[in-house]
């Protein structure tokens, strides 16, 4: 089954995906994590999306779809995708759909991590102390919640119509936010896969 999970940054869905991946098989695409790794590795893409990135800007639908392409031909016989980051606007939705359409597959589930906007803004602030991310610096991630809300929150509803939303509380400890999502599978039929 493929999967999205769903929140606003900081909400802890890059913690989830790497448990979904240990304990149920699944592959994770973070097109966060793609991006910056073309950042390390000094590619022209790295290059091109850096600024974007520190000011908390999004990166063009073009870039991340065409990541996400790649990794699907990359992964042919994958039993289960985790959607970690994308998609973030409606064009890049109606991508993955196409995308997966084209391999015979579909979004399966979608499970929104519901978090309080200001417990975030704590949360990052304490990131940004450990890690030293450009992009959690109070200003960017201020933006970064603004392109959340105008671009990404939207595709809530279309999910909701769709009958592939699940919302769970994910102010919870990461072990309660991995066993609402478990239960969620579990009721889904469990594994990457089942579907
Ligand atoms: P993330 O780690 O998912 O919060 O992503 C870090 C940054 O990478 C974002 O603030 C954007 O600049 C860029 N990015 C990651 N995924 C996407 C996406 N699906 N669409 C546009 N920009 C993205």
């Amino acid at each position: 089954m493929n999967l999205i999970l769903f929140g606003p940054p900081a909400a802890g869905k890059g913690t989830q995906a790497k448990k979904l991946v240990s304990e149920r098989g699944f592959i994770q695409l973070s097109t966060g994590d793609m991006l910056r790794a073309a950042r390390s590795s000094g590619t022209d893409l790295g290059r091109r999306v850096a600024g974007i990135m520190d000011s908390g800007g999004l990166v063009s639908d073009e870039v991340v779809i065409a990541l996400i392409e790649e990794q699907l031909q990359l992964n042919p016989g994958a039993a289960g995708f985790i959607f970690d980051g994308f998609p973030r606007t409606l064009a890049q939705a109606q991508a993955l759909d196409e995308m997966l359409a084209g391999r015979g597959m579909k979004v399966d589930s979608v499970i929104r991590l519901k978090v309080d906007e200001e417990a975030l803004i704590g949360r990052i602030e304490r990131r940004f102390a450990e890690e030293g991310r450009p992009d959690d610096n109070p200003e960017a991630f201020r933006k970064r919640l603004t392109a959340y809300n105008s671009q990404t929150a939207p595709l809530l509803p279309v999910y909701a119509e769709q009958g592939k939303l699940n919302e769970i509380d994910g102010m919870q400890d990461v072990q309660a936010v991995s066993a609402a999502i478990a239960r969620i599978l579990d009721a889904a039929g469990s594994r990457a896969t089942a579907g």
